[in-house]
């Protein structure tokens, strides 16, 4: 039954909540069942109203506005479900945070899906405070709004339909969205909730050589929790295979930065597509190793040059 908050204010209101706790204290002596249920009623309501008003109705009067105010006053921090329970007053939160994640574009993540991008090294495990996340937990990942959300989760509603695995689903996705970032909210989703859409992402990108980039593999501007195709291709066969970790320190190493024609992603334009890949000097193949300091920080252009001209 929705019933709207009271006018008053938050010190009202809990005087009267304090008043009836104390007139409860008879009912529990006389002990008639039904009594002592009807006469906490009112102190359940006031206890909701007691929540909502400690949003200022200017800020947020509907539900689902004093959750986003309240997400907003706390960026990049875990707030546990229960708050949003209090600050929203109403049983069905769950669904309001959906909305604002699917429809309004807000990047809130859930905490079981945190928890999958830190135990990918997708997500620096400070940012959530180093301890474990639950899926009762939530956080706003980035403060700006992203009006073209609504139209990826159509699309990945359309793929998450679709036959195949995971690698197929989430690679279809990203397809669909390339040089625009997506979040790993609508990853997990596109493949049908399973677990393991972090560790595929991954694959796909150490495996088979797509430019699937976070701000821990190679694109420090993007926000925390997004995930980026760069380009549709696939780096050359040599190239792949090297761990997220060693990929990291040669590309800060390079600063971010060809080696040859020193184009950085900052240059990037649509009419100029390219992005930056890591060439072993010594291939792979013929015994080169994994490490920094057999790897070089190219462009697409250039790295397509130094292989043309072997
Ligand atoms: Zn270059
Ligand atoms: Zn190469």
């Amino acid at each position: 039954m929705p019933r709207r908050p009271n006018q008053t204010t938050p010190e009202k209101i809990r005087t009267q909540l304090v008043e009836l706790l104390e007139h409860f204290e008879d009912q529990l002596k006389k002990g008639d069942l039904r009594k002592k249920v009807l006469s906490l009623v009112p102190a359940f309501h006031l206890l909701r109203d007691l929540g909502c008003s400690l949003m200022p109705k200017e800020e947020a009067s509907a539900a689902r506005d004093r959750i986003l105010a309240y997400f907003r006053k706390y960026p990049l921090v875990v707030i546990h479900g229960d708050e949003f329970m209090v600050v929203s007053g109403i049983q069905d939160w769950p669904r309001r945070i959906r909305e604002l994640r699917n429809e309004y574009g807000w990047s809130i993540a859930s905490g079981v899906t945190v928890q999958e991008m830190v135990d990918e090294e997708e997500i620096e495990v400070k940012v959530i405070g180093g301890a474990k996340l639950k899926p009762e937990e939530y956080i706003l990942l980035d403060k700006k709004q992203d009006r073209e959300a609504a139209l990826r989760w159509k699309i990945a509603n359309d793929i998450r339909k679709k036959d195949g695995g995971v690698h197929a689903k989430v690679l279809a996705f990203l397809r669909s969205n390339i040089g625009r970032p997506v979040t790993g909210e609508e990853l997990r989703y596109v493949s049908n909730d399973k677990s393991e859409w972090a560790r595929r992402v991954r694959e796909l990108r150490t495996e088979q050589g797509w430019p699937i980039l976070t701000r821990n593999t190679g694109r420090p501007d993007l926000s925390i929790g997004s995930y980026l195709l760069e380009e549709d291709r696939q780096s050359p066969t040599h190239d792949r295979k090297i761990p997220d970790p060693v990929r990291r320190s040669a590309l800060v190493r390079d600063k971010y930065t060809c080696q040859k024609c020193r184009w950085t992603y900052k240059q990037w334009n649509p009419s100029d597509p390219r992005h930056l890949e890591l060439h072993h000097k010594e291939y792979h193949a013929k015994g080169g190793e994994n490490k920094k300091e057999n790897l070089i920080t190219l462009c697409t252009v250039c790295h397509d040059d130094v292989h043309r001209n072997e």
